[in-house]
Parts: C-alpha cells; sequence; structure tokens
C-alpha cells in the first residue's frame, strides 16, 4: 500500500472504502510517534468559512496498532484522541462517513467522491510541520472505473488526473487542496504562462470551451493586478454542477464551488451572458482573487483550528474580494458598464433593507461571524449587518475615496498591490489598523496634503467601525453617476433600475413562504407596519379583512388597499388563532438605481 521509497514520516492513504454507505477508510502512518503516546485530532472548522462544524462526528471507527499489536486508544475531548506510547511505526485505521454535498466537508456515493483534508485527514499533534505523502486509491466499485482525481496538490508519483501518491509540504498543505474523483468533465487553459483546470461534475450541457476563455480573462487580469508571476504553479477550479445550490471556498492553488447546472453557458447562448451566468463568473472571480485576498494576504489570527479565531477584519477579507469579483467582470469586458452598475446599485439597496445595518458594524460583524453571520435565525436581518455587501460598499467608497482625495493619482488597486507586496508577498499578517494605516500612509506620499489624510481617516472610521449609511450620492457625482433612491414597486423588486412607482402601494415589512394552510412569515422588519401590529416570524396567515389569503396572492390583495388604510389579518401563531390589526404603511425609500451623468468618467473609473 505505501511505496518503501517514500521518505515522508507521516503517511496518509484515502480510499473511498463503501460508496454506496458514504465511506471513505483513512490509514495514517507515522513513523516516530510521541514517546510519551500520540495524540491525533481533527480540525473543528474548515478555514475560509467561520463555523464550528466538529468534523471529528463523522469518524465512525478509530483504532490504533504498531508492529501488528493494536493499541489503545483514548479521546481526550471531541476532536482529540491520543494513543498509547508504543516504539516503531505507528499505523492508525479510521472511517469517515461522507455525506454533506457543500464545498466545506465530504461527500461519497456511487457517482463522486469529494474530500477537505479538513474533514477526513487527521492532525498528528506536534509533527504540523512535517512533509507528508498521500496515497489516493480508487473505489471498487463498477461506476468507478472510469473515475479520476483532480486536485491542486503536488504529485509525488501519481500522474495528472491519476490515483497514486500526492505530496503536501505539511498539515496545512495537506488541508488546502480539495480533492474530487469522478468521471468529471475537464477542460485546461493557461493564464500569463500558468496551467488552469477547470474540472466539472455533475450532469450538464455546459459550454466548456467557452467557460475557459472566459476563465482565462478572469484569471490573466486578476494575475496582473498584484503582478507577475502568479503565486502558484498550477491552478483547479472544481466544480459540482447541481439543480439548486451556490457555494464557493477559497484555496491556495483551488476553489471548490458548487452552481446551478443552468447558470453554465451552454452552446445556444452565442456570447450572451445570462444574470445565472454572470452569478457564476462572479464567483469564479471571487474564489481566485482569494488566492491573494486572504490565503496570502492573512489576517492576525492563529489559525488554530479547535476552537473560533476572531478577528476584525473579514470586512477586508471578504468585502474586498466581493467587490473586486464584479468589478474585474467589467474590466474584462465580460459584462457591460451598465450591468455593472446596476449590481452596484443593487448590493446598496440590499445593505439598505437590512435594518440590522444600523445596530451592527462591519468590523463587529466581521468578530461575531462564528456566531451571528454563520448562524442567522429569522432577526438576522435586524440584528447583523453582512461584512460580504457592506464590506464591498466599503472597498467600493473607499476606491472612490482614493480616486477623490489623490485627485486620481492613488487607487484601492495601488493599495491591494502593495498589501500583497508587503504582507501577501512576506507573509507578514494584517493587523486590524494596517490597512487604514496603508491608505493613509499612500495617500499623504501622493497629496502631502494632512487634510486629505485626515478626511480618508474620518470616512474609514465611519464606514468600519461606525453604522452610518455611506454616501453615495456623494461618492459616485465626481465619477459621473447619479444616485437616486426610489420605493419598491413589488416584493421581487431588487433595485438596480429606474421604475414608474405603483400607485400607493402598502408594505407589511415581511417575508413569506408558502404553507398549507397560509402564507408563512419568515421575517419582520424592525419598525415596519407588521412589527408594529406584533406579527412575528413563524406566524402562518390565513386570512385578510376576513377573506382566505395565502403567499402567492398577498402581494396582489395588498395592492387593493393604500397606506393608512386598517386592515384585519389572522393567522396562526402555533395552534392558535390571532388577530392582528394593522395601519398600512407605503414602502420605504431603500431602493437604488444609477444614471450616467458623464460617460467620459465612468469609463476613466472602470476602465482601469
Ligand atoms: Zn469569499
Amino acid at each position: 500500500m505505501f511505496a518503501s521509497d517514500d521518505t515522508c514520516q507521516v503517511r496518509y492513504h484515502i480510499k473511498p472504502s463503501d460508496p454506496y454507505g458514504h465511506l471513505f477508510h483513512v490509514t495514517l502512518q507515522i513513523d516516530q510517534p510521541a514517546s510519551t503516546g500520540q495524540q491525533l485530532r481533527l480540525p473543528s472548522w474548515i478555514p475560509g468559512s467561520y463555523m464550528i462544524r466538529d468534523f471529528a462526528k463523522n469518524i465512525l471507527s478509530i483504532q490504533a496498532q504498531c508492529a501488528g499489536q493494536a493499541l489503545s486508544l483514548t479521546q481526550l475531548d471531541k476532536q482529540t484522541w491520543q494513543v498509547e506510547p508504543c516504539t516503531g511505526c505507528l499505523e492508525i485505521h479510521y472511517d469517515i462517513y461522507a455525506w454533506d454535498l457543500s464545498v466545506r466537508a465530504a461527500h461519497l456515493d456511487q457517482t463522486h467522491a469529494y474530500f477537505n483534508g479538513t474533514s477526513v485527514f487527521l492532525e498528528v499533534v506536534d509533527q504540523a510541520d512535517q512533509p507528508c505523502s498521500l496515497i489516493i486509491s480508487n473505489a471498487d466499485i463498477a461506476p468507478a472505473k472510469d473515475w479520476k482525481v483532480g486536485t491542486s496538490l503536488a504529485t509525488a508519483g501519481a500522474e495528472l488526473y491519476g490515483f497514486g501518491r500526492y505530496l503536501a509540504d505539511n498539515y496545512q498543505d495537506l488541508i488546502d487542496h480539495p480533492v474530487e474523483i469522478a468521471d468529471f468533465d475537464c477542460i485546461q487553459f493557461e493564464a500569463c504562462g500558468i496551467p488552469h483546470d477547470f474540472i466539472l461534475t455533475g450532469r450538464h450541457n455546459a459550454d466548456l470551451p467557452r467557460l475557459a476563455r472566459d476563465l482565462t480573462r478572469i484569471c490573466e487580469h486578476q494575475i496582473n493586478l498584484f503582478g507577475q508571476p502568479a503565486p502558484f504553479q498550477r491552478y483547479v477550479f472544481i466544480t459540482w454542477a447541481v439543480g439548486e445550490g451556490y457555494g464557493g471556498l477559497e484555496h491556495r492553488a483551488s476553489t471548490s464551488l458548487i452552481c446551478k447546472r443552468d447558470d453554465l453557458p451552454c452552446i445556444n447562448e452565442a456570447d450572451k451572458v445570462s444574470d445565472g451566468y454572470q452569478t457564476f463568473l462572479g464567483l469564479c472571480s471571487h474564489e481566485y482573487f482569494h488566492s491573494w485576498n486572504v490565503k496570502r494576504i492573512q489576517p492576525d489570527i492563529p489559525y488554530d483550528l479547535r476552537q473560533e479565531n476572531h478577528t476584525p477584519l473579514l470586512w477586508a477579507f471578504e468585502g474586498i474580494t466581493s467587490y473586486y469579483d464584479d468589478l474585474t467582470l467589467v474590466r474584462c469586458g465580460l459584462i457591460s458598464q451598465s450591468a455593472y452598475l446596476k449590481q452596484v446599485a443593487q448590493t446598496i439597496t440590499r445593505v439598505q433593507r437590512n435594518p440590522g445595518r444600523m445596530l451592527q458594524s462591519t468590523a463587529q460583524s466581521s468578530f461575531n461571524a462564528w456566531t451571528k453571520f454563520y448562524k442567522q435565525d429569522e432577526n438576522a436581518i435586524n440584528a447583523i449587518v453582512s461584512y460580504y455587501t457592506k464590506g464591498a460598499l466599503i472597498a467600493l467608497a473607499l476606491d472612490l475615496t482614493l480616486r477623490t482625495l489623490s485627485k486620481g493619482a492613488l487607487t484601492l488597486d495601488r493599495v491591494m498591490v502593495d498589501l500583497w507586496q508587503h504582507y501577501g508577498q512576506t507573509g507578514e499578517p494584517v493587523a486590524e489598523y494596517t490597512i487604514q494605516n496603508l491608505c493613509a500612509d499612500k495617500l499623504l506620499q501622493c497629496t502631502q496634503d494632512q487634510h486629505a489624510v485626515t478626511e480618508l481617516n474620518i470616512f474609514l472610521d465611519n464606514a468600519i467601525y461606525g453604522t452610518e449609511d455611506l454616501d453615495f450620492y456623494d461618492l459616485l457625482q465626481p465619477f459621473g453617476i447619479e444616485f437616486h433612491l426610489r420605493e419598491a414597486i413589488s416584493m421581487a423588486d431588487l433595485g438596480g433600475d429606474e421604475k414608474e412607482p405603483s400607485a400607493q402601494r402598502v408594505d407589511l415589512g415581511i417575508s413569506v413562504t408558502p404553507d398549507p394552510s397560509g402564507a408563512k412569515i419568515t421575517r419582520v422588519l424592525s419598525h415596519s407596519c407588521g412589527h408594529q401590529a406584533g406579527l412575528s416570524a413563524g406566524d402562518v396567515l390565513i386570512a385578510l379583512d376576513n377573506i382566505q389569503l395565502n403567499a402567492s396572492n398577498l402581494e396582489a390583495r395588498l395592492r387593493r388597499y393604500q397606506p393608512g388604510d386598517q386592515v384585519l389579518i389572522h393567522g396562526f401563531r402555533r395552534d392558535e388563532l390571532m388577530q392582528f390589526s394593522i395601519t398600512l404603511a407605503g414602502p420605504n425609500l431603500d431602493t437604488v438605481y444609477l444614471t450616467v451623468k458623464d460617460q467620459d468618467k465612468v469609463s476613466a473609473w472602470l476602465g482601469n
């Protein structure tokens, strides 16, 4: 099983041993176990996804042996085991249950095998710095006969896409290259001389050559933004096409993505970029940008995989990345400037409709990601702000502010390149005020104007630590763009377009989902008329003014009323009938669209 020429002292072997039962079998050999008894542990979270997931719960059985003798294992806590002392090579065997079709864990059935190292590889405590090898074996079932291996792990004998031996510099490296094993489709392309693979598993009829063409532009743009050479020798996009799903997770030389198969372009579409395809390209662009911003330009946290690691900086690592994901698409010409400005207006609209932005700063949102952003409940919209969306707006506002205060001499691009050179390339972690200080220093260098620096500091302090709205009316005007607010014309109105207001629309301030008995409330906005009348998440509304209602006719029924009208709503809270008397209100002025006043100025901003 292990090649005798393997010089690594820590060697892993993984095999999809029971695809129908969703089990991987892992063998771990340790040449020099700790003399006092080796400890082994599995991470409780995966970097990039800031939530405790306790992957060790999926270990079904674990045994240890040395020279053919079974050794006792003592479990010390939810994720750590201690083996009795032994001399000679220690061998650990364990089974892992893998039935989580997300980019964060492991999944195995007769159609494919996928794992992140954080879900399957025990860390050898105190030997995490050692190089380690990994042998990947195929499943012994007929559907697996054409399976191949897709991963950015360095090979140590395995052929490209082949089973066999791979190599990692250390445990951190081992767990930062997810592995997809399937009869996947694959297209290769080069960006700035670096080989890239786009691997696609799942049922689809995607136009792979087009994906390769479009991704080449995105990748080359980002490599050139930070400066060649790219920080990896090879890059792999691992993608699953599914009916419903969306998500991505960044790694140092790859990303795992899950998308709707209908979002992928098909051959009939010519060069049109559908909304779904724009979403997918934005996701690819986002995760690729993370290769620099967060995978190498890193926050000052210990990356202790046993517990939460708090940072106030996710607004920068996720927000700046979110700003650049769509910006890259417009700069590459994959979407038009008007499509980009619509996207920006929709992002501002999302934040405007989020009462939680008045309570929580993005620094607080970042710090509490583990317990708030990743554990959102029905009140999240009233309680928290997203460090993704508000963070993206801060990055946009920062870029515009730097350009304005420096009269065009300084841009966020320049700051990102500096961050890359002084933090990413050196491995120096980014501390809480690093980015603010860097922006201030560069602005002072450009302008020699202390007043401008003071203005920048006030702006950043409010944006990151405050809860006031960013003033996009003033921010966008110097770039030839006018900012407009209007009322939403329907519950489906996401903003971004100019629309005639619908006459006297009313808005309860609730979201509903279909329920067999009526319309079930999923959330109630603070200070809305629904809130004032006592409507609550979980209530099932059944009648409006004594006429039956449901989720699909609620909006049409409300169109027959005007702000100020009094209505009676009946609904069930658990099994108790409730009656709500509501004075209807009009919609908030929370929907944004942008218009171009000076095309030259817009092009000057979005063109570089
Ligand atoms: Zn991200």
